[in-house]
């Protein structure tokens, strides 16, 4: 069995999903560097929950949680099965009680970037949320319980954004504000270095950190692949840039 890599997706916009763009053509070409998974775990930052919640159905149902986009958008429709199996697995792997919850489905942090890199929707997918009131060393030490999976031929898909300020967004901006861009390059050598440390005190960066920050959802999944992931893993980044202003598309696939 070879070991797995993992997984750091920058998901951005979710009309990524109906876009073809340089973000867009880069997951098709990290798609052939993976050995194909048996199944995906995904954690992304859509599914920000009190405790951790773990999808279980066999056909989990899909998730349009962002508002105001083209009607299109809407009509996507990625058909993957669950892994109820894995997911079961999941719950032993964790330290935590781990709560059932299907209530939830697969969201765009994952449908939208899984429809271009596994775009026949023939690889189960199961999502771990991500629990609002756990410490940053803890979503480390989950990560690093999960890396299990990797020797099972399980694909830990971990999707936020490691710059994420939506109050900042500017629409019409192409590349990233100053701040955006230094706090993305702090984390990429933090990323680069295997150095733990920086990225778990990311703020103590100061400022740019705060503004980049602004609420850990989308940097939390981050921290999922980093966990899972050690220093024998080969770093590599893709879509190092920043849009809009205030999100980054930065992604790191590790191992
Ligand atoms: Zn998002």
């Amino acid at each position: 069995m070879v070991k797995m890599p993992v997984l750091f997706i920058g998901h951005g916009s979710p009309m990524n999903a109906i876009e073809e763009n340089e973000y867009t053509a880069s997951w098709r070409t990290l798609t052939r560097e993976i050995p194909k998974p048996k199944a995906i775990l995904s954690i992304s930052a859509h599914w920000y929950t009190r405790k951790t919640r773990i999808l279980t159905a066999e056909k989990p149902k899909m998730i349009y949680d962002m508002y105001g986009f083209p009607k299109k958008l809407y009509e996507v429709r990625y058909p993957v099965s669950g892994a109820p199996g894995w997911a079961e697995n999941v719950k032993k792997m964790l330290d935590r009680e781990v709560i059932e919850d299907n209530s939830w489905g697969i969201d765009h942090g994952s449908w939208a970037v899984l429809c271009k890199m596994y775009p026949a929707a023939d690889i189960p997918v199961f999502q771990l949320s991500v629990d609002a009131d756990s410490s940053i060393e803890e979503h480390f030490g989950l990560g690093k319980q999960l890396a299990w999976f990797r020797e099972q031929g399980i694909l830990i898909f971990a999707s936020g954004n490691v710059v994420h300020n939506l109050g900042k967004i500017d629409w019409k901006m192409t590349g990233g504000y100053d701040w955006a861009r230094q706090f993305d390059q702090y984390i990429e050598k933090s990323m680069m270095e295997h150095d733990t440390e920086a990225i778990l005190h990311y703020a103590d960066f100061g400022n740019a950190a705060t503004l980049a920050v602004p609420t850990p959802e989308h940097f939390y999944p981050l921290l999922y692949a980093a966990g899972a992931s050690d220093k024998r893993d080969r770093v590599r980044v893709y879509n190092t840039s920043c849009v809009f202003g205030s999100l980054s598309m930065t992604s790191y696939l590790l191992g």
